[in-house]
């Protein structure tokens, strides 16, 4: 299950955004991996090197993925904010998950931790509006799958 977040301001900014894991990623990275594993993670990372580099990271170095699902990030420079497909993957001696960059501005994102649906959501008011500056408001407003 997913969760739907949506963010607003009296400004008029609103936008939803789909967080979580749905039914189509189903056991993705799960060790260990069936056949169609990597095929799914292929379909998934375009990315030739990207899906070169998971693969290595999950059988080699016997990584576990950690955490994964679509994460809703922001942007610490232009203030947008953005849902991005996020993976841990944690190994013996280190961790590595996806660099996400801004599609505007192109700084790092920064991921916003939205816990689970029992939780009420991350206080969004701690952020300012990509329009205006003032503080968001927003939560969780529906679940998918
Ligand atoms: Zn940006
Ligand atoms: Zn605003």
């Amino acid at each position: 299950m997913g969760m739907m977040i949506g963010l607003s301001c009296g400004c008029g900014y609103h936008k939803e955004f789909s967080i979580g894991v749905g039914m189509m990623w189903g056991d993705l990275f799960e060790l260990p991996l069936k056949a169609g594993g990597f095929v799914s993670l292929r379909k998934l990372l375009s990315d030739r090197a990207e899906y070169d580099l998971v693969k290595i990271l999950l059988e080699e170095k016997r990584g576990k993925c950690a955490d994964y699902g679509q994460a809703l990030f922001r942007c610490p420079k232009c203030r947008t904010f953005t849902e991005r497909f996020h993976y841990l993957i944690e190994y013996p001696g280190g961790r590595y998950s996806r660099p996400c960059d801004c599609g505007k501005c192109g700084a790092a994102l920064e991921m916003i931790p939205c816990g689970d649906e029992d939780d009420d959501g991350p206080d969004f008011s701690a952020y300012p509006c990509p329009r205006c500056g003032k503080p968001l408001s927003g939560g969780i407003v529906g679940m998918w799958d």
